[in-house]
């Protein structure tokens, strides 16, 4: 399978006067062509710092290093040129309230015109109306949506008008960042319903970044864990939600609610999110992890390999299978 977005060892660390707040620390991990990958952990686990620094929209003044290799290009480092020319037409994002950046006082027509000719400003409005009508409908919008104020709309439709607009250029690589998050729990899951469905006729590669690892269960082929600005575990969804293997894995895992089984009570994962301007020496979860030992608070555990397909940040594993 072919690799679409390579990222090794990939930093981002915001400045604020003499405040070095770590966001993303040594992050690796590669999508394929056709895959849906749901980034999942709890609120400051670095995720969208992530998905920020991948597009280059990170406040002015962060600090990144590393390498994001996306066609043979590292977009850490390609120009502004380069990037702006990338960004909508190759890989695209749908943010959490991305229906707020619509302007209230035009119409979707106007706002999509404008939107599909900055990549393509020789494009007849007929053009744009019959590529905007058939993603309207791929979203389950009507034709008049098109004609619409954002203030003749629900949330929902807005939000799907988001997302058609993501899709204008027909990306490869499509990032919802907490896409669904804002909406209420039966719009969310038309929704994500759709986003499955329409993957069936684009061929587009998704980043499904989420707190919600019923999102990730329902929408996604593979997962990464990430806690604190780090990666903690890697692999196909129907492993890793079946038989995690990482202590914070289980512990998100046992803080959701079961879709399908037995009722379960639920447990949170006692303890807070360390302060990530201060150096972590060994395991970062090791104050909130109650398998930790002395080696666990000295060492970080590196990714260790325990499948052909997956991969845990946890001493436990040691021993399971190589290293990676
Ligand atoms: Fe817990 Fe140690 Fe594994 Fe970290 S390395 S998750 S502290 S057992």
């Amino acid at each position: 399978m072919d690799h679409i977005l390579t990222v090794n060892n990939l930093n981002v660390t915001y400045i604020n006067n003499d405040r070095r707040v770590m966001a993303v620390r040594d992050v690796s991990f590669s999508i394929d062509k056709g895959d849906s990958l749901g980034i999942v952990g709890e609120s400051g686990s670095g995720k969208s710092t992530m998905a920020m620094a991948l597009l280059r929209l990170h406040p002015k003044g962060t600090e990144i290093s590393g390498e994001a290799m996306f066609e043979g290009k590292n977009l850490l480092t390609i120009s502004n040129e380069e990037m702006n020319e990338l960004r909508w037409t190759k890989i695209a994002v749908v943010f959490q309230k991305a229906m707020n950046s619509l302007s209230a006082v035009h119409r979707i027509s106007e706002q999509i015109e404008d939107i599909y000719r900055v990549h393509c400003p020789q494009a007849t409005s007929a053009e744009i109306k019959e590529k905007a009508l058939e993603l309207l409908k791929l979203v389950n919008l009507p034709d008049r949506a098109y004609h619409l104020y954002p203030h003749e709309m629900s949330g929902g439709m807005l939000q799907r008008v988001a997302i058609a607009i993501s899709l204008l250029h027909s990306p490869q690589l499509l990032i919802f960042d907490e896409a669904t998050t804002a909406l209420d729990v039966v719009t969310q899951g038309q929704i994500l319903s759709e986003i499955v469905e329409m993957e069936k006729t684009l061929s587009t590669t998704r980043m499904m970044i989420t707190h919600d690892m019923s999102v990730v269960a329902t929408t996604c082929n593979k997962v990464a864990v990430m806690y604190a600005g780090e990666l903690m575990e890697f692999g196909l969804v129907k492993e890793v939600l079946t038989h995690p293997h990482h202590p914070y894995t289980k512990g998100l895992q046992a803080s959701f609610p079961s879709l399908k089984g037995e009722k379960k009570t639920l447990t949170s994962i006692p303890g807070f999110l360390p302060d990530l301007s201060k150096e972590c020496k060994g395991c970062v979860f090791a104050p909130r992890c109650s398998y930790a030992t002395e080696r666990c608070r000295k060492q970080r555990p590196p990714m260790i390999k325990i499948s052909d397909t997956s991969a845990v940040a946890c001493w436990l594993c040691e021993g399971e299978k190589n290293e990676k």
